[in-house]
């Protein structure tokens, strides 16, 4: 930041039938900035009558966007990502504020989120169906690829622009409207999103947002039947809940949740090099990030140098309001998270760990936690089977392959898994045997627009990203014609 300029946040309002509003019961909340704990503003929720507003703006929204080309759709579409580019300093200003991460890391999500709905844009298009022959003359067997209605999303506050952005770009992309309940801790970036359409000429209905009582919002729309698909990110109980709630009206779903991802470092590799990667990777966001890698086992013969990198890396980060340019990582987005990781830390060192770096609070005002490392941790610690989601860093060492991979998939999550090796047989084997909806071997890029995100076992099911996720949003119907 230059310090010449007072950061501007974003004009807290929801989004309904293509107007701006506030709550019609005057409900509202403070939402507060991180790394300072002041308030930013005063967000409103919306009351069921507000909802029901919503839900029918949805359903009309959909009947004018169902048959709207998808040439016209992405037209649109296309308009509205030039704005979020055009806007992306402001935007991003406004994530650093309410999220806390630093500037740089929020321009660059910035730019994603924009590339994000510009790829499902374009992606419409190619919402192929496909002819099969039939076994009698005369007849013409088809699928046919259509929109699945009016959906609803629920975002967290840990990518409040990626996430909404993989949401809107999937539904609006596939011929769906949407009502977006984005996270209460961290709305300014999707109202910002939605201004970017309101102003490209989106019709009213198509895109709704709103905010409110996470549960109560939840509950009434997914129980409607204009809501046909729901998309839930978040942890692992609340989608076990909406899953439970989609299921009663047989909804499609779509469920990112939690992950604890392993990162297996076999002895061939440059240890230095690789804790440099591993620890940027973990440290982004202040570990809040689903697939961050968050248990490191690596192989004894390089855990020395791999661990004493990792751990002077942490050791130089520079932690500070995400706004300050110096700042390398910010604080954490809520003060549940602070109180998260001094008990993973607590009973870390309760099992014998040691804090090799950080392992407390920092400073007394602002969400801040030291990045930390703990070594000598053993399986049986709760950093090591619940998901961190923060800046505390686990290393343990393994001996063999089968050991390591026992102990990589022996949890409930399957979200990502990252290997780092030189051998290219080792790099297939270990492929194969993770578990995991994403593998990563030899870096840790696995989230694009054009890929297939999401997890198995516990962590969800369906996609978001690639192919997928425009068919997360599609339903196939079959037709069969025969000519008289
Ligand atoms: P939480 O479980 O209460 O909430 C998680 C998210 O779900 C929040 O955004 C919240 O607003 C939303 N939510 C909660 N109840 C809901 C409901 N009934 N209907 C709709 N949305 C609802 O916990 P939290 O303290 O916000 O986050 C803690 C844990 O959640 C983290 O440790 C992490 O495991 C997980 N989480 C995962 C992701 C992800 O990207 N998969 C993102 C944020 C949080």
């Amino acid at each position: 930041m230059d310090g010449s300029r007072t950061p501007v946040y974003e004009k807290l309002e929801m989004y309904i039938d293509g107007k701006w509003c506030q709550g019609s019961d005057g409900k509202s909340e403070d939402v507060i900035n991180p790394a300072t704990e002041q308030v930013l503003g005063k967000l409103p929720h919306a009351s069921k009558a507000d909802l029901d507003r919503a839900l029918q703006a949805a359903q009309k929204g959909f009947d004018i966007w169902r048959k709207t080309t998808a040439y016209e759709r992405a037209k649109v579409i296309r308009k509205a990502v030039d704005l979020i580019r055009q806007r992306a300093d402001a935007i991003a200003t406004t994530l650093t504020m309410e999220e806390g991460k630093p500037l740089g890391e929020a321009k660059l999500e910035v730019g994603v989120t924009a590339d994000i709905i510009e790829w499902y844009a374009e992606e419409g298009k190619r919402a192929y169906g496909r002819v099969i022959p039939a076994r009698i003359p005369n007849v013409r067997q088809t699928v046919v690829r259509e929109p699945v209605g009016p959906c609803a999303a629920f975002t967290p506050w840990n990518f409040p622009g990626v996430t909404p952005g993989r949401k809107i770009g999937g539904a609006l992309g596939a011929g769906c409207s949407l009502i977006l309940k984005a996270s209460e801790e961290t709305p300014g970036v999707a109202i910002a999103l939605t201004r970017a359409f309101a102003d490209a000429g989106l019709p009213p209905g198509v895109l709704n947002l709103v905010f409110g009582v996470p549960n109560d919002v939840s509950t009434h729309l997914i129980a409607s039947p204009i809501i046909k698909k729901i998309s839930f990110t978040g942890s692992i109980p609340v989608g076990k809940h909406l899953a439970k709630l989609a299921a009663e009206g047989m909804k499609k779903a779509t469920m990112e949740l939690g992950g604890h991802s392993p990162v297996i470092v076999f002895d061939d590799v440059d240890p230095v090099k690789t804790a440099e990667i591993a620890a940027a990777g973990k440290y982004r966001n202040a570990g809040q990030v689903c697939i961050s890698p968050t248990r490191f086992f690596v192989h004894e013969k390089v855990y020395d140098k791999f661990a004493e990198r990792f751990i002077s890396y942490a050791k130089g980060l520079k932690l500070g309001n995400g706004l300050e340019a110096s700042t390398t990582m910010g604080p954490l987005a809520n003060v549940r998270r602070v109180g998260a990781m001094e008990t993973l830390v607590a009973d870390a060192q309760q099992q014998g760990a040691k804090i090799e770096a950080g392992g407390k609070r920092s400073g007394n005002q602002g969400y801040f936690f030291e990045p930390s490392v703990l070594t000598g941790v053993s399986d049986k610690a709760k950093i090591m089977y619940q998901e961190p989601f923060g800046p505390v860093a686990p290393i343990v060492p393994f001996k063999s392959f089968d050991e390591v991979i026992g102990r990589a998939n022996g949890l409930e999550f399957g979200l990502a898994a990252y290997a780092f090796t030189r051998s290219t047989g080792t790099a297939a084997a270990v492929a194969d045997a993770l578990q995991s909806g994403m593998v990563g071997v030899n870096h840790l890029g696995i989230s694009m627009p054009e890929t297939p995100f999401g997890g198995i076992k516990e962590s969800g099911y369906g996609h978001e990203g690639g192919i997928e996720g425009l068919d997360a949003y599609l339903i196939s119907k079959f037709v069969t014609t025969m000519g008289v």
